[in-house]
């Protein structure tokens, strides 16, 4: 389960702190956001690499060293109801892979991605009373993933993002799944990745 801070914009009395794990060089910040801020500059200025998971790390380092600041994230939004265009979206998704000839990553990236969204903050859950949608969204899911497990339960879990049946998707490679992904989605999964290392980068 991965931690997050409970209020990162609060000013707290003695600064926020984080040591570089290098230099062992003290960085402060009055909130979390200009913490990650004032880290930034010190990794420019120093010529250490900003990654896509920078302030993700950094909020781990804060929680490693000050864990009453931090909760553990809410891993379950709203549950998404299903919807028709959501099963046309699928169903289009699944003729993709049929014409492509079934591709699927192999497993330890199945695995990693699994892993990845079940710690996500923006996963969710489909609503179970859906009736006849959510059994052809099953039969979807059925002909994609087939007898494939990655050891993660993701059950029902859907995406927050793009509302995609996470069980199937994290089977899926980019440019099989990427073509039913708008822009508005699009940049949902850039704002994820500014704080959480999410897989989808289409
Ligand atoms: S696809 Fe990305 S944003 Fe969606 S649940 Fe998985 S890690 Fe999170």
């Amino acid at each position: 389960m991965s931690r997050c801070l409970k209020h990162p914009n609060n000013e707290l009395s003695s600064g926020w702190i984080y040591v570089h794990p290098e230099t062992r060089k003290i960085i402060r910040g009055r909130t979390f956001p200009e913490l990650v801020e004032a880290a930034k500059e010190y990794a420019r200025e120093h010529n250490f690499p900003i990654g896509s998971e920078f302030s993700r790390q950094l909020e781990e380092a804060v929680c490693d060293d000050a864990p009453s600041l931090c909760k553990e994230c809410q891993v379950e939004g709203e549950p998404i109801k299903v919807t028709a265009g959501m099963v046309l979206r699928g169903t289009k998704t699944m003729i993709a892979f049929l014409v492509a000839g079934r591709p699927v990553v192999d497993q330890p990236e199945a695995t990693r991605r699994a892993g990845l969204c079940y710690r996500c903050p923006k996963r969710s859950r489909f609503r179970t009373s859906c009736g006849g949608l959510c059994n052809e969204m099953k039969r979807i899911v059925d002909r994609i993933v087939g007898t494939r497990v990655t050891g993660v339960e993701l059950g029902l879990s859907a995406c927050g993002i793009c509302h995609c049946f996470l069980s199937a998707s994290v089977w899926l490679p980019l440019d099989v799944q990427c073509q039913g992904v708008n822009d508005a989605q699009r940049s949902g999964f850039a704002k994820v990745r500014e704080t959480y290392p999410c897989w989808k980068e289409c």
